[in-house]
């Protein structure tokens, strides 16, 4: 049993807790607010995501009432970040990593607050313009409450419980220890084509392997899995790559899901069977075949009856 992490271990609902300025605001784009800008950047491109981080981001500038620019060219890196452009300045929002790729210069001086962040358990988001990095968002998101109940489940049921995300490696150990899942089971900073190929790596060694997700990174790894369970909450592209919807989105139905299937395929072998010694007793018994033997014999309307509710 795999599961993503943000947005299916986690609420999903994640909450600004940090803003750090890296660099001096930009002075070639205009409306930015002075003492939010990097928040206010960082609002103006998440504006059009669909992802957890963005919508909290996008939340919390307005609940500030900043005022939230206008973007052209916005574009999604599932697993990354988003971009676009803002008053012809390229302004890129996401993880680290993916942030420094792209030409982010001063990384040095980002990746002391980074660290800072990073070892309180919080997801950072980069904020570049150009190619400079000029701040930071700290995001802190919960694990569900049912989290780890429905973990401990699976794992009493005999299944081995992991981890997949493309957060950071110390952010995903928090949560990993919040929910029960071990250190050793925890894949962190996997992009969505890592992700499918972990699965097939797990099917490969002879595992038959349930994938749980909720956004457009999990949606090739829940194609790619025995069976793809995705939340009812989460993206369409996810319900549609999924074999199963859950659809009140409570993680605790990934358990029930798996017993009524259990039951299910029982009642159907068990079906099976009863079907079969049926068809193997009485049927011929209704065709006379045993009469030679025991010379027994029934009215051939019982005989109809017999077959008929084979
Ligand atoms: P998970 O695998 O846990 O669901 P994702 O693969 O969606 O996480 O995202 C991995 C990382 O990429 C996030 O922790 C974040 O740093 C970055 N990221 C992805 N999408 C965005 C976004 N829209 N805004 C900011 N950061 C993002
Ligand atoms: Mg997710």
């Amino acid at each position: 049993m795999v599961f993503d992490k943000t947005g299916t271990l986690t609420q999903g609902k994640p909450d600004v807790t940090d803003e750090i300025e890296c660099n001096d605001c930009p002075v070639n784009l205009r409306d930015l607010d002075g003492n939010s800008f990097v928040l206010q950047l960082a609002a103006s491109v998440e504006k059009n995501s669909e992802h957890p981080i963005g919508q909290a981001i996008v939340r919390y500038a307005e609940e500030r009432g900043l005022y939230l620019m206008e973007v052209d060219n916005f574009m999604v890196v599932p697993g990354r970040g988003v971009r676009c452009s803002i008053e012809g300045s390229l302004v890129t929002v996401g993880s680290f990593e993916w942030v420094i790729e792209n030409g982010g210069k001063n990384e040095s001086e980002v990746r002391n607050e980074l660290w800072k962040l990073e070892s309180l358990g919080r997801t950072s988001v980069c904020v570049c313009v150009d190619d400079v990095v000029v701040g930071l968002l700290g995001v802190s998101d919960k694990s569900k409450p049912e989290a780890y109940s429905t973990v401990s489940t699976l794992q009493s049921l005999g299944l081995d419980v992991w981890m997949l995300t493309g957060d950071n490696a110390t952010t995903a150990e928090s949560i990993a220890n919040e929910v029960g899942i071990s250190s050793n089971r925890i894949r962190a900073g996997v992009l969505p084509g890592d992700k499918a190929e972990f699965i097939e790596g797990l099917r490969k060694d002879g595992h038959v392997v349930c994938m749980v997700g909720d956004g457009i990174n999990d949606s090739p790894s829940l194609a790619r899995s025995d069976v793809g369970l995705a939340l009812g909450a989460g993206t369409e592209i996810a319900v549609e790559a999924a074999d199963m919807v859950l659809v009140r989105s409570n993680l605790f139905d990934v358990v029930v899901a798996l017993d009524l299937s259990r039951k299910v395929f029982r009642r159907i072998q068990w079906n099976f069977l009863w079907a079969l010694i049926y068809n193997i007793v009485m049927i011929p018994f209704a065709a006379g075949v045993f009469y030679p033997f025991i010379q027994l014999r029934i009215h051939p309307a019982w005989a109809g009856l017999l077959f008929f509710s084979q």
